[in-house]
């Protein structure tokens, strides 16, 4: 699998470090209730198709940035800045994504 950096380029993916779901939120700060910290902490679906993920050009610039992959054939289907806001299925533009998954 090859991912592109969006400093350094399109390098191997032993290069970089996957993070997390690039779409989920922090309950808020005044958020008290141990379900919703368990839920954001521990929670998290298995997703077949598109879906957005934060990966880390660990070994090289070190930036994070968001990649929207298919989880069933690793295709790379589009990037986004780590602060720019997606939703899984969809592009950063908001058109859809397509894949293979559903
Ligand atoms: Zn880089």
């Amino acid at each position: 699998m090859r991912i592109r950096c969006p400093h350094c380029g399109e390098r191997d993916h032993t290069e970089f470090t996957y993070g997390a779901d690039a779409t989920l939120q922090w309950p808020a700060a005044d958020n008290t209730s141990h379900d919703a910290w368990m839920s954001y902490v521990y929670d998290r679906d298995n997703p077949r198709g598109p879906y957005w993920e934060f990966w880390q050009h660990s070994a090289g610039c070190h930036i994070w940035f968001k990649v929207l992959r298919d989880t069933l054939t690793h295709e790379i289907i589009d990037y986004a800045t780590a602060d720019q806001p997606v939703s899984h299925g969809l592009k950063a533009d908001g058109s859809a994504a397509g894949g293979n998954g559903a």
